[in-house]
């Protein structure tokens, strides 16, 4: 099982000098690396309607991959002696960022994702350097050990948990301080272990996510949305209206800008602790929590713009719906659903199971029968007596869904919404 755990740093001044400066050259030499690369791309492609001898013609050379771009590290020193400071670990930490980056965007991840054209990092974009192997033993008291940078002082906020060995070390740069998250590892236990809990009546809980309560469980408790982002927005605003009027590159606007950045850390922290908060509460309800499978990107997609026959645009509804994408924004959902809560639970050897949530709005929790609503209506109420508000019913739904209960889905032509396989012939 891998933890990462992140403690805070208190590097003295000289310290800190020579990490900015690590970053600095890290950064430079990434660029470097990545633009090899795409030269080599540059030089050696040539597009099928036209002729090669068009094409610059040069010596063909090696294409550039990790292990040559890691030996390139050694002529590196010799020529920028400089770079010498730098631990060797970290230079060839720095060439494996370049190689994944790339191998994203030409090959794509394990899933087979492709990720974008890698770009070159600026200042703002390079903050983290990492050792790919530290000594187990590098915490001494409030101090932690790292090669080359010598002891630095940090706050351990929490212990090493028993058994877990130190693997890797990150050093981060962020809008308040210096991090580090250390990499641990405890390879007496199983990453992903099964946990075999039977969900019952008894033991479940039903959990809908929403923009009016952020949880409706189907217990009754009823969970508003913080909206931290939102409380801070006329903080923000003003500090970006006051940063406008000053000059770029001006000290003025360089210091407007970081505490710009320290505010949006701010909103970004006590959204993550009231998640994590959120996500105890459930797991301490129930051994099993049952939650809708969402595509939350697809909800937070913008309108498509709208045409009439001369081609001019008409209102699409965006404005409104940029509102309610800050609104999912701000809640992080996903974020919830897809990270936090199945940790949490993982840890404490709870389940989170995701159901199908075609119907879990549209139906009466209690009798099951059909209750159309549109996205407006916000309160349940249905012939059989029951009322509530919607979200509370869609908790309800969604746990005697995963309990096994099947909603009939139909539309409102009537027609079923599942089609035969041999329907299309
Ligand atoms: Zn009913």
């Amino acid at each position: 099982m891998k933890l990462a755990y992140q403690f805070k740093l208190i590097p003295t001044s000289s310290q800190k000098c020579r990490m900015s400066k690590w970053l600095d050259m890290l950064r430079h030499q990434y660029n470097y690396l990545l633009a090899d690369r795409f030269d080599w791309w540059e030089m050696n492609r040539c597009s099928i309607n036209a002729c090669p001898l068009v094409c610059s013609i040069t010596e063909p050379r090696e294409q550039p991959e990790y292990y040559g771009q890691k030996r390139s590290l050694v002529s590196l020193k010799l020529q920028r002696e400089w770079y010498k400071d730098i631990h060797a670990d970290v230079l060839q930490d720095m060439v494996k960022r370049v190689d994944l980056a790339f191998a994203r965007f030409i090959k794509g991840d394990s899933n087979g994702k492709r990720s974008g054209k890698p770009r070159f990092k600026s200042k703002n974009r390079y903050r983290t350097f990492a050792y790919q192997r530290v000594k187990p033993d590098c915490i001494q008291g409030n101090r932690v050990g790292l090669p080359k940078l010598g002891e630095i002082k940090f706050i351990q906020h929490r212990p090493i948990p028993d058994g877990f060995v130190i693997k890797r070390a990150l050093v981060t740069l962020k809008a308040d301080s210096w991090y580090l998250t250390l990499t641990l590892e405890d390879a007496g236990v199983p990453d992903n272990p099964t946990i075999d809990i039977e969900p019952t009546e008894a033991n479940s809980i039903g959990v809908d996510a929403g923009l009016e309560y952020f949880a409706a469980c189907s217990d009754g408790t009823m969970v508003e949305p913080p909206k931290f982002y939102r409380r801070a927005e006329q903080k923000l605003a003003k500090l970006q209206a006051k940063r406008e009027l000053r000059k770029k590159g001006s000290t003025a606007r360089r210091k407007l800008n970081h505490c710009l950045a320290k505010l949006h850390q701010q909103i970004a922290r006590q959204r993550k602790q009231w998640h994590f908060e959120l996500a105890g509460d459930l797991v301490g309800k129930a051994e099993v929590i049952f939650i809708e499978d969402l595509k939350v990107s697809n909800m937070a997609k913008r309108n498509k713009p709208k045409q009439d026959e001369e081609g001019n645009f008409l209102p699409n509804g965006q404005a409104a719906k940029s509102g309610l994408n800050k609104s999912f924004a701000d809640a992080g959902i996903s974020g919830f659903l897809n990270e936090v809560l199945p940790y949490k639970a993982a840890r404490a050897g709870r389940l989170v199971v995701k159901v199908n949530p075609s119907g879990t709005s549209q139906h009466c929790a209690i009798c099951l029968s059909r209750v159309p609503k549109e996205l407006s209506d916000r309160w349940h109420e249905c012939s059989c007596g029951a009322s509530m508000p919607r979200d509370l019913n869609s908790g309800i739904l969604i746990k005697k869904v995963g309990l096994g209960v099947r909603l009939t889905i139909k539309r409102e032509s009537g027609k079923s919404r599942r089609r035969s396989p041999h329907s299309n012939l």
